[in-house]
């Protein structure tokens, strides 16, 4: 089959219809996005018999929410070492289990809704590029156990065959709560979850204009799209790596950042065996990284920022060639599979690299996954819900500080990314 420039997810999975009719002249509560962060709040939010709308400019998955690896991953991008610094013991520890229970969310929304989408508990491995990333790795693995009671698997290099059969790394850490499954069918399920629930997803209706208004005696806002207008009591963005012009304020405090994956051919049954004898979500350990893993029907995916830049057809075409000598540098067994499949999207990066979820202009908003969205939107996306219905929850991520960019020089357009590309790959090679 010759290379298709499509995400391959997309073929597996078979997305709701939404609705045709236009839009309600008011809702309790308008979600601005589809994917796992918006759905997820939309389903929470209906069941507690809030009207809402989800206003998607384009279709239910069609952001980041169907085309990421499918890790559904514990930590977060943050060290434990750099969360305690930035936050003391206390707060880093509860942030530190929140990335935990994420994994329990997602793995309870798909048993209560039946979202077949192959989730599975496989664990994920890091592996370590450098002989001092992997004496990082103990010290790592006994802050976490002492500071936040998780237990982490330290693999050295001689039993490292046990997990991934590459030759190239220096040993390798796993966690065996995270787990894996298919974005697109799950993010398919969160919408027929929130519909069911009684939510409202209009798709191609990009929001273009938010502005205050009261309505019937109760402040608000006037919500113009290119479907109509609607009148919303309160608003949830839920744009990630796609935060827009509509919402500026938040724009200025996200970079969007290009990822990239390629599929190959699927594999034979020994062969994928030998590659990943767990079946983990493997990724390692440079800033410039690699994230890999098999697909159910046995394809290698092999992800990566082979350019800094949001996805475009030449950053996307590039991305096929740079991914996949990465690939063989990994995985010299894989010189002669076909590459069936390339594509790419946008990630959010906040510049403290958290994630964050709060009020800004009177919005509620939870953004900045910085490429550990599958468990934290999801979660994030309940959380807020209960916090907007007036539940007082525990959740770490809102109201911490949340930086904009050095000097104030970012207008949302990302000037810097070629530089921060190299400066990257500069870390990688003296780090
Ligand atoms: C290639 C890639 C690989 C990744 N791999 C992983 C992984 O393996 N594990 C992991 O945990 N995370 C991974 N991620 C990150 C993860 O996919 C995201 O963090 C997560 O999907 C974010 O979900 P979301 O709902 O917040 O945003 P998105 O899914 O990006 O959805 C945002 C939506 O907002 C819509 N939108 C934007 N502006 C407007 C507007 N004005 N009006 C209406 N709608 C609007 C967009 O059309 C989009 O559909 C990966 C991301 C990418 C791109």
């Amino acid at each position: 089959m010759p290379l298709k420039e499509q995400n391959y997810w997309l073929t597996t999975a078979d997305f709701p219809h939404t609705e045709s009719s236009p839009l309600p002249a008011r809702v309790d509560v308008a979600i601005i996005g589809a994917g796992f962060t918006g759905l997820s709040a939309a389903r929470t939010l209906a069941q507690r018999g809030a009207k809402v709308a989800v206003l998607e400019a384009e279709t239910i998955g069609w952001g980041a929410s169907s085309r990421n690896g499918g890790m559904v991953l514990t930590g977060l991008k943050l060290g434990a070492d750099q969360l305690i610094s930035m936050y003391g013991h206390e707060l880093a520890r509860r942030m530190y289990t929140a990335s935990i229970e994420t994994i329990d969310c997602v793995e309870q929304i798909i048993r209560e809704e039946t979202i077949d989408c192959g989730f599975s508990r496989c664990g994920h491995l890091e592996v370590a590029c450098k002989q001092k990333h992997f004496d990082d790795y103990a010290r790592q693995a006994e802050v976490i156990a002492r500071e936040f009671n998780h237990h982490l698997r330290v693999v050295q290099k001689q039993e490292l065959h046990a997990e991934i059969g590459s030759n190239i790394y220096f040993g390798g850490m796993v966690d065996e709560a995270s787990a894996g499954l298919n974005p697109a069918r799950y993010v398919a399920g969160l919408g027929r979850a929130a519909m069911k629930a009684g939510a409202e997803i209009f798709e191609h209706a990009r929001v273009e204009g938010l502005q205050r208004e009261s309505s019937q005696g109760k402040a608000g806002w006037k919500v113009t799209t290119s479907r109509g207008t609607l009148w919303a009591r309160e608003v949830f963005v839920a744009t990630s790596g796609y935060t827009g012009k509509a919402t500026p304020a938040l724009q200025k405090k996200l970079i969007p950042i290009g990822s990239f994956i390629i599929t190959t051919q699927p594999l034979p049954e020994a062969l994928a065996r030998e590659l990943s004898p767990r079946n983990r979500m493997i990724y390692d350990s440079k800033n410039y990284l690699y994230y890999y893993r098999l697909t159910p029907d046995r394809r290698m995916l092999f992800g990566g920022r082979a350019a800094f830049f949001p996805e475009n057809d030449q950053t996307i075409r590039r991305s096929a060639e740079i991914l996949r000598r990465g690939m063989i540098d990994v995985y010299p067994q894989l010189r002669d599979s076909k590459v069936e499949y390339v594509w790419g999207g946008t990630l959010d990066f906040a510049f403290d690299i958290m994630p964050h979820a709060g009020q800004i202009d009177g919005m509620h908003y939870a953004v900045g996954y910085a490429g550990h969205g599958v468990a934290m939107a999801t979660y994030q996306g309940q959380k807020m819900a209960e916090l907007i219905s007036g539940d007082k929850q525990e959740n770490p991520f809102v109201g911490i500080p949340f930086p904009g960019a050095p000097l104030g020089l970012y207008n949302g357009k990302p000037w810097f990314l070629p530089f921060a590309g190299v400066w990257y790959k500069f870390l990688d090679w003296v780090s």
